[in-house]
């Protein structure tokens, strides 16, 4: 995927482009993270990516359905108009979106709808009209919502989206930046023990929301140092795993973190997570 230099989200970046090559492209993304500024322009590249009528890497940025989704003006791609002083999202809105999906699109391969800030906008009526809309099945449609504060987003939609969490992980506290490494130093460590005992430190939901993304953040960065590029976070511990694992091993690293990631948020067991994760690294890591 072509970001046509979006900065920050290295670890977003790394997760579309996985999800790009093994086709398994969401139906529904919420971009969380971030300002509200980088959470829009995120969601216009994904909206451009929608319609790029480019065969090549996408979005190329130059065809007419890039430039007309850079100027809000693609017939395929609906922004939620909302009303009131709220500018909130109403039911009768969702309903018409519903029965807009029926309706193949004109010019792109695939419809798409944009709800700038549905945490705001949306009210439990909307949520759930908005909930049996992505029950249907659904071909050729991508909802792209953002929200600032995720967890008033319910857990039903939650599990049906894709999250992509934009933060930036400078202002992560120092603690969680500990249980991070640890967790990475034992992934390269040579016994088992140290890892079992590092990801028990994933005591709560939170920590691990806090937590996994890091290690993401990191994993990228270790990437990075592959290709020369100066990593973001901690370059020592990035330096470190990229000597002791190979690319295509950080890259399902990277994939099982994300998973991680998605489960925790629809929540899955933070005990089966963290059991699932740990042998999945443990597998990754010791792996020939
Ligand atoms: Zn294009």
């Amino acid at each position: 995927m072509n970001f046509l230099g979006f900065e920050g989200g290295e670890a977003v970046k790394a997760q579309l482009d996985s999800m790009e090559k093994s086709r398994r492209m969401p139906h529904a993304i919420i971009v969380t993270g971030g300002s509200d500024s980088t959470r829009e322009a995120f969601a216009m590249l994904l909206c451009k990516w929608a319609v790029c009528a480019s065969d090549g890497e996408r979005p190329c940025g130059e065809c007419s359905g890039c430039h007309k989704a850079e100027g809000k003006n693609h017939i395929d791609i609906y922004y939620a108009k909302g009303s009131g002083k709220t500018d909130g999202i109403s039911v009768e809105e969702i309903r018409n979106i519903t029965r807009d999906t029926a309706i193949m699109p004109h010019e792109a391969h695939r419809k798409v709808y944009v709800l700038f800030n549905a945490d705001r906008r949306m009210g439990n009526e909307s949520m759930n009209a908005f909930l049996k809309t992505l029950e249907e099945p659904m071909q050729d449609i991508l909802f792209i919502l953002t929200a600032e504060n995720i967890k008033a987003v319910p857990q039903t939609i939650l599990s049906r989206c894709t999250c992509l969490t934009l933060d930036s992980v400078s202002e992560v506290p120092q603690e969680i930046k500990d249980i991070a490494r640890e967790i990475l130093l034992s992934i390269i460590a040579s016994t088992e023990l140290p890892l079992l005992k590092a990801t028990s430190a994933l005591s709560t939901r939170q920590v691990a929301l806090e937590v996994l993304p890091v290690i993401r953040e990191v994993l990228c960065d270790a990437l990075s140092v592959s290709v020369g590029a100066k990593p973001l976070f901690d370059e020592e511990l990035a330096v470190q795993l990229r000597q002791r694992l190979t690319k295509s091993k950080i890259i399902r690293l990277i994939d099982v973190t994300s998973d991680a990631i998605n489960k925790t948020n629809r929540n899955v067991s933070l005990v089966l997570i963290s059991t699932w994760l740990c042998g999945e690294y443990r597998r990754i890591s010791w792996q020939m």
